[in-house]
């Protein structure tokens, strides 16, 4: 696969009128019976919390929630477009119960900038958080339930291919193979024996992080230590097309709420 390889100290791949893509989150989550709530706004810049319901059958399996985050880093456009086309494509197990979130910041994205106006990275303020667009998503999680799962979605602009971090802090029947065997179809991964300084092994981070011991927690610890006991980070390379980010983002969230379906 052709890697444009474009990025040197930093993103400078395509960018997206985050306003736009933002309508057409909240068009396609209309149409298919979504609720949307916004917890914050600022500059007419909505951060959206969009909400599927299980359907409801008989001999229904038990639901399992799960929760998907996208466009923190506003120099990852790739994180949001995937939160487009699974809306778009709206192609869930029946039972399953997804809270997505399509973009923590906006504002980021008109700047075509990982941090925020403030110049603050939001990924790394989720412990004594500060900052106005993460105190309103901890305040929207405190009236949320617990997650079976959470999937965050993100870019690296210095890695060779898609990766991922595992938080499994019970040991359960982990997804991480299974993700990675969905996105190697349509993404290359990267096969580094460390990744981030941490030992990688065929794309997968199992990070032992104690979140206690963490000054500066990013979204995934917040998650792993109050709402979910399991989760992935997702990692598109910012090195190959968008339109490859795009599709290895979205075949690695079905990969994980189609696990036992
Ligand atoms: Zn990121």
């Amino acid at each position: 696969m052709l890697r444009p390889g474009k990025n040197h100290g930093g993103y400078h791949g395509e960018t997206i009128d985050i306003r736009a893509v933002l309508r057409e989150v909240e068009t396609a989550a209309q149409r298919h019976g979504w609720t949307s709530e916004v917890f914050h706004e600022r500059s007419e810049l909505k951060l959206l919390a969009l909400h599927r319901l299980p359907l409801s059958t008989l001999n229904s399996k038990p639901s399992t929630r799960t929760y998907i985050s996208a466009g923190i880093h506003g120099d990852e456009p790739a994180g949001p477009l995937a939160a487009l086309r699974l809306l778009q494509e709206n192609h869930w197990p029946d039972a399953a119960e997804i809270f997505l979130l399509p973009c923590l910041n906006p504002i980021g994205f008109t700047l075509n900038s990982r941090a925020n106006a403030e110049n603050t990275d939001l990924n790394r303020d989720y412990r004594n958080s500060k900052t106005k667009e993460i105190l309103a998503h901890i305040a929207w999680l405190e009236r949320q339930p617990k997650f079976d799962l959470y999937l965050c979605l993100h870019e690296d602009w210095e890695s060779h291919g898609f990766y991922l971090y595992e938080q499994n802090p019970d040991q359960q029947p982990s997804l991480a193979e299974k993700i990675i065997a969905a996105v190697e179809k349509v993404c290359p991964i990267d096969l580094s024996e460390s990744i981030e300084g941490r030992p990688a092994q065929n794309g997968i981070v199992r990070p032992n992080i104690s979140p206690q011991e963490r000054p500066d927690w990013p979204e995934a610890l917040y998650l792993i230590s109050h709402k979910s006991r399991q989760g992935y980070t997702l990692e598109a390379p910012s090195d190959f097309p968008l339109a490859t980010r795009v599709n290895a983002l979205v075949a690695a969230v079905n990969a994980a709420v189609w696990m036992d379906g």
